[in-house]
């Protein structure tokens, strides 16, 4: 089960330059498994955050692979850097937390509109699911509430693409709310109690969106 690495172009969080990753999992019977797909969505975000954005198509080229490779979406959550190039896959399969699917529909209808109006469709989960051998969703609420994470297993080890749960490797060593940057715990207590889940699985290896350290 290899891992590749989608570099999907850099937002602005206040004056900071965060980079914006996705990841692929080739996993042997599902094919390529996408995790996250990048930048995208309403005008009003994408300046607002100043996004240079790659396209998602232009970084699987990269790795020889095409939109139409990719069969299975899974999206950590749904804020506009991590679903925003969901409509690049109109064929594939789009897992995402219902409470999450909810809370967008609920409190976010800028997003709202934008994922209606590309035609995006999702397959609701509900909680932890086993996608196939060796690879499983477990949900992680608190960076939102329908936050969850994908956990990739070999006998060379585990692998954790932890979304937004901690955005970058300070946070994941150091899993305390001051040192958590602004806006990223909707929910602090459950955002610590899914990180410490998380820690005590002992991943070998964690890919972060937005922080080029594994
Ligand atoms: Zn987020």
């Amino acid at each position: 089960m290899d891992i590749l690495r989608l570099d999907l172009g850099t937002i602005n969080v206040v004056d900071d330059p965060w980079p914006v990753h996705g990841f692929v999992v080739l996993h042997e019977s599902l094919g390529p498994v996408l995790v996250d797909t990048g930048c995208g969505g309403p005008d009003g975000l994408l300046r607002q955050y100043r996004v240079v954005n790659r396209r998602v198509a232009d970084a699987l080229a990269a790795h020889s692979l095409s939109p139409a490779d990719v069969r299975l979406v899974v999206n950590t959550h749904l804020h506009f850097d991590h679903c925003g190039q969901n409509p690049a896959f109109p064929h594939a399969r789009m897992l995402v937390q219902r409470r999450e699917r909810e809370r967008v529909q609920r409190d976010e209808p800028d997003i709202e509109e934008w994922l209606t109006t590309a035609g995006v469709k999702f397959e609701l989960v509900d909680g932890d699911v086993e996608l196939a051998d060796g690879l499983r969703i477990v949900a992680t609420p608190g960076h939102t509430s329908g936050h969850q994470c994908v956990i990739a297993s070999t006998p060379h080890g585990s692998d954790l693409f932890v979304g937004d749960a901690a955005m970058r490797r300070s946070v994941w060593d150091s899993p305390t709310p001051h040192n958590l940057p602004p806006l990223q715990a909707a929910d602090l207590d459950s955002w610590q109690s899914s990180l410490q889940r998380l820690r005590a699985l002992t991943p070998d290896r964690v890919h972060f969106c937005h922080d080029a350290a594994t």
